[in-house]
């Protein structure tokens, strides 16, 4: 297939999921794919996950897999069972060996959409929706920028700290294709000169950011490891697997972790703040708004080594 593709379609691989190809077909990414009638794309009406894969192994394919479903339940989406889209994946890595071999760094997005409305894909449930896959080299950009310590601004996400449970329509915490909001909010923050967001509730409660969960270390006594504290999931944040896997690791190398309510002025007492997701992993937080935060290289990169241990995800929900 591959020598249909133009020459820049190299860098991506796509594959879709549907009931004829349970296991995934290999298309094309530059040519039109999706049905302008699809809810996914008129209404946001989807899901999706972003994973990382380092040399061909995706990191925390369980977490993502059950996250997708967690997300479809919410928004009662029939998607294809797991075995689909592991194979899939593995289908989209099999194209790139076939292509000379598999990008050091990979961004892997699974997405599914509820499809067009009244004409479902299939009459089976798992396979009624639009699902594909789409493989992209990690940028230069992002590679390069890892470590980096990022100026972070709190906006107010507009909702209080019981909005997810007295309004469930909202779909909070569900991955959904709604992003523009998050979106916003980051060119928001750009205009001021941040490079990156923490949300907040209208009662003052620390949510996550637009693309990562937030975690803060308040440092042990002397030759005591750090406690690690992230936002309780209560408030409708995405349980983040980042944030899951470094805790398994940081449990089992004998940290002390803590699940917040977490307050602005938690994040300004705290001893370092993150930013945390999957491709970007631990990304250091020295500004927030005026107030300036020391970070530590090294604590960095032992956060960072934790991810590289792929272990599973640890949430109290769990
Ligand atoms: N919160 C939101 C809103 C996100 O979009 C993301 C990831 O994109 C995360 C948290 C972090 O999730 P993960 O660590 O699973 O990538």
């Amino acid at each position: 297939m591959a020598e249909h593709f133009r020459d820049d379609s190299v860098a991506a691989v796509a594959v879709r999921i549907d009931a004829e190809h349970p296991h995934g077909a290999v298309f094309d990414p530059h040519q039109p794919q999706l049905r302008i009638t699809d809810l996914g794309a008129i209404r946001g009406d989807g899901i999706f996950e972003t994973m990382f894969a380092v040399n061909g192994t995706p990191r925390k394919l369980d977490a993502h897999l059950a996250r997708l479903r967690r997300s479809a339940a919410i928004l009662d989406i029939g998607v294809p069972p797991a075995e689909s889209w592991e194979a899939a994946v593995g289908l989209g890595l099999e194209e790139y060996r076939a292509r000379g071999g598999v990008p050091e760094e990979l961004a892997i997005k699974l997405v599914a959409t509820r499809g067009v409305e009244n004409e479902p894909a299939s009459e089976d449930p798992a396979f009624a929706g639009t699902y594909w896959l789409m493989l992209t080299p990690v940028a230069e950009s992002i590679r390069a920028n890892r470590g980096k310590p990022l100026a972070v601004t709190l906006l107010d996400r507009g909702y209080d700290s019981t909005a997810a449970e007295r309004a469930p329509w909202l779909v909070l915490g569900a991955k959904t294709l709604s992003y523009a909001v998050n979106m916003a909010a980051l060119r928001h923050a750009e205009a001021g000169g941040f490079d990156d967001v923490i949300f907040t509730t209208s009662d003052g409660q620390v949510l996550e950011g637009p693309t990562s969960t937030v975690l803060i270390a308040r440092a042990g006594g002397e030759g005591e490891p750090p406690t690690l504290i992230t936002p309780v999931l209560e408030t409708g944040i995405l349980p983040g697997t980042t944030q899951g896997a470094i805790f398994t690791a940081a449990e089992r190398a004998g940290w002390k972790l803590g699940y917040g309510p977490l307050t602005p002025e938690d994040l300004r007492a705290a001893d370092h703040v993150w930013l945390l997701s999957s491709v970007r992993l631990a990304a250091p937080v020295n500004r927030i708004d005026e107030h300036e935060l020391a970070v530590d290289p090294e604590l960095t990169a032992q956060l960072n080594s934790f991810l590289d241990q792929d272990l599973p995800v640890n949430h109290p929900t769990d």
